[in-house]
């Protein structure tokens, strides 16, 4: 029995993992992919943390990410989370990650969007993949076992206390149940609803936070999802915030400049969507960074640009529109980290510890990812050791389970799910995206509701058991509707516009009713259910 298991092999679930093994506990750490191919390793620009230098302090960094989550963020916590910054950051330096260095050795920083100082720690604009790369380095040298490519469908819970989780082991397709004292979600986010209008990897679908819904934890703040000002405009890859950080210019198709390129997202994104709306063109131009600057402190940038717009930036400036980025909403965790579900914590992007509030700052994320995931590893831990084992799993969730998966092989596949699956990433780009009203929201969720009834005639063509990815994307889908719609009831319920939600039909913020009060969903005997309150 391990005393820890943790689901998702980014930065937040190994940060986990390796601070419960500093602790001496038995670990697992369980994902659908290998560890150093989670999304963390798509970062770019940067983890926020006031190192000292000039012109900022740690009080800035705290007010800055306030101020940016417009009156939803837990102020004891986002002062924890910016007091531990430089600890985390030299915890990382020490275990091994490539950080730029200055001139004279100390770790670069560069300004992030919304942010009053230099205070984003980076490797080149290869950040996250660095970072991820120096945790799993570490893990592998731990005595973490890695169950690689198991597949999680649900937790295992009994009054209250969860006892271990349900996952298919993808190799052959068989329905195990991992049992464990306690258990860390760091599955990530869901901004793959905006499928086809995401900066996020394909397997970002909220598999570890449908799963939360479905065990009795409370979801929050679903509504608000980021939109990156500067994506790709094919292709919708992202072009990091260091670009504009290091003076890189937002044009219109006349080479006039329509915003300050240092405001927070969501107001960057919002001036975008004008332009666009507008029948305009808009362009991110950094040709008068230089070749020889771009290449040393943008590299993957243009290389990127390259290969997906056919753009050279050092050339010609790069064609771009805002898509979603980062879902600020998830499971609701207390200060511990921990769910409603006694034994289960959250950590990472899945989690809404009420940092990020309506708008994350860039930068923050990584910084969670490391500060809350090792602090998540050390409750559950301490959880494990003070409440033990309730003893083995019972049959009853894991029959449920191979019963669910022996059934999709046999649901008739006449409808296909990856048409209806593209279908709605546009519809929640069109009308859940950066302007939203009620009727597009309305529209969208009656929409959604319709598919969750198609589900059965969907199903799957490929019957194999061996690396089944038509199974499990049909799985995915399955969590994406059940999340559309706890998206669609808060965004629908949310009569105001606040940081990244914006409504054009309530376009003010509207504290009397909604300042400081988050958007809460649960589950009765499978029934959605929301209501608009405090934190529980
Ligand atoms: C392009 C891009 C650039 C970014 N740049 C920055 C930046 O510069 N600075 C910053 O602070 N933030 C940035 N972010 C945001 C930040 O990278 C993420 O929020 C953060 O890395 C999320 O880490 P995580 O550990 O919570 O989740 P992830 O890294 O998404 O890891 C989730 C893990 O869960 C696993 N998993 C998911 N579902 C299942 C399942 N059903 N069964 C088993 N395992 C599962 C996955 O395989 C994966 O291992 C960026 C995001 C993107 C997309």
């Amino acid at each position: 029995m391990y005393d820890l298991l943790v689901i998702g092999g980014g930065a937040a679930g190994l940060s986990a993992a390796l601070a419960a093994r500093e602790r001496g506990a038995k670990v697992a750490l369980l994902g659908k992919c290998f560890p150093p191919r989670s999304q963390s390793s798509m970062a770019q620009g940067g983890i926020n943390a006031v190192l000292g230098g000039e012109g900022d302090s740690v009080q800035e960094h705290i007010a800055d990410t306030l101020r940016s989550a417009h009156t939803l963020a837990d102020e004891a916590r986002v002062r924890r989370l910016c007091e531990r910054a430089p600890e985390a950051i030299a915890w990382l330096d020490r275990i091994g990650t490539p950080f730029s260095r200055t001139a004279d050795g100390k770790i670069a920083q560069r300004r992030l969007g919304g942010a009053r100082g230099d205070r984003a720690c980076y490797a080149q604009d290869y950040t996250g993949l660095k970072i991820l790369h120096t945790l799993y380095d570490r893990a592998l040298k731990e005595a973490i076992e890695f169950l690689d490519e198991h597949f999680l469908l649900n937790f295992v819970v009994e009054e209250g206390r969860v006892l271990g989780v349900t996952a298919i082991e993808m190799a052959d397709g068989e329905v195990r149940a991992i049992g464990a004292k306690s258990v860390v979600v760091a599955t990530g986010g869901y901004a793959g609803l905006y499928r086809g209008f995401t900066t996020n990897s394909s397997a970002t679908t909220g598999d570890g936070v449908a799963a939360a819904i479905r065990a009795g934890c409370i979801l929050s703040d679903m509504e608000f999802v980021q939109f990156h000002p500067t994506a790709l405009r094919g292709s919708g890859v992202l072009i990091s915030e260091s670009a504009r950080g290091a003076g890189g210019r937002l044009l219109n198709g006349s080479g006039e400049r329509f915003v300050d390129e240092l405001k927070p997202r969501d107001e960057v994104a919002a001036a975008i969507w004008e332009q666009l709306e507008g029948g305009e063109e808009v362009y991110l131009d950094i040709r008068h960074l230089g070749e020889a600057f771009i290449d040393e402190h943008l590299p993957q940038e243009r290389k990127l640009a390259i290969l997906y717009e056919g753009v050279d930036p050092v050339r010609d400036p790069l064609p771009i529109k805002p898509v979603a980025h980062y879902t600020m909403g998830g499971i609701e965790v207390d200060d511990a980290h921990m769910t409603k579900v006694a034994g289960l914590f959250a950590a990472g992007e899945c989690a809404n510890a009420h940092i990020h509030g309506a708008n994350r700052l860039g930068g923050n994320s990584l910084l969670e990812t490391v500060v809350f995931g090792r602090e998540a590893g050390e409750n559950a831990v301490e959880f494990a050791r003070e409440n033990g084992s309730l003893g083995s799993i019972s049959s009853l969730r894991f029959e449920k389970d191979r019963n669910f998966v022996a059934a999709v092989g046999r649901f008739t596949n006449q409808i296909d799910f990856y048409a209806k699956r593209d279908f709605m990433g546009k519809l929640f780009y069109r009308n859940v995206g950066i302007l939203r009203n009620e009727t597009g929201l309305k529209g969208v969720l009656s929409a959604v509701r319709q598919m969750q009834k198609e589900l059965p005639f969907m199903g799957i063509a490929d019957k194999s058991r061996t690396f089944n990815t038509n199974l499990f994307e049909f799985i995915e889908f399955g969590n994406m509707l059940e999340l559309a719609e706890t998206v669609l009831v808060g965004a629908i319920g949310r009569n105001e516009s606040r940081g990244a939600h914006r409504r054009e039909d309530f376009p003010r913020e509207n504290d009397e009713k909604f300042g400081g009060v988050h958007s809460l969903a649960w589950k009765e005997a499978g029934t959605l259910c929301n209501r608009f309150g405090g934190m529980r």
